[in-house]
């Protein structure tokens, strides 16, 4: 996961490698001809004797190409953007206060894959990352809500049960308590998923601690490895392999 492409503000002449969503192998260049900027109405006004570039609001928008032939999927995105300062050396190596216009991406269409889902990841899970991955840049308290409904969701398919019955009534179990529910296999998970929750209930209740993209991006590095745990087990392919070789006592194929 490149954090900086994902959080920091982007100049046109350095737009981060963001991944093509489709084919995954290349990154997405900005059609320069395609890319439209307007400063927004509240912020046209530059009469103001202390306006400063500072005060300058855009609203942008854009289309993407993937830069693999094979593929050259196309994807639009919109966002804000403001103007910022830096010092650089002139000619003579006198330090300039240069402006430039800095972007913040708020919709990708189709939406960015953050990470790779394993492809054995039931829909239940995956489709709350997706929704996820979709409102990552423009709302991430919403992202992360989407990443511990993915986790309900991914505890429901280790069949963690949602709740209990007694006297006829049904009472659902909170997240905390499945979590302590997870059978011994997955025992070395449960800090991980824990984790997810906290950063989960930042994102869920009003008045909480406003979430980051870094917090975010925390949750999904968590879920990342939790689903290729689960889905995509490594060391279990490699015993499965090795238990191969051993038998052929050569190689497996
Ligand atoms: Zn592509």
């Amino acid at each position: 996961m490149d954090r900086r492409a994902l959080k920091f503000p982007f100049t046109l002449d350095s737009a981060p490698d963001w991944m093509c969503p489709t084919c995954g192998k290349a990154p997405l260049r900005i059609r320069k001809d395609s890319f439209v900027k307007e400063e927004r109405s509240f912020s046209r006004d530059h009469s103001h004797e202390a306006w400063e570039p500072e005060w300058i609001e855009y609203v942008y928008s854009c289309m993407l190409v993937c830069s693999n032939d094979q593929c050259k999927e196309v994807v639009a995105s919109t966002g804000t953007g403001s103007v910022d300062w830096d010092v650089e050396e002139d000619e003579n190596g006198i330090p300039q206060q240069v402006y430039d216009d800095h972007f913040r991406p708020k919709f990708f269409q189709p939406h960015l894959r953050i990470f790779q889902v394993p492809e054995g990841c039931p829909e239940s899970v995956s489709k709350p990352l997706e929704d996820s991955f979709a409102l990552f840049f423009s709302a991430p308290h919403a992202a992360s809500n989407n990443v511990r409904i993915a986790i309900e969701a991914l505890l429901t398919e280790l069949k963690i049960r949602r709740f209990v019955s007694s006297n006829g009534k049904r009472r659902f179990i909170s997240l905390h308590q499945r979590i302590a529910l997870l059978p011994s296999k997955y025992a070395h998970l449960k800090d991980l998923i824990l984790a997810i929750k906290w950063l989960g209930n930042a994102g869920s209740h009003d008045g909480g601690t406003e979430v980051s993209l870094d917090d975010v991006m925390d949750s999904y590095e968590l879920t990342e490895h939790i689903l290729q745990e689960v889905y995509a087990p490594k060391l279990e392919k490699l015993h499965k392999l090795a238990k191969k070789v051993n038998k052929k006592k050569g190689p497996a194929k």
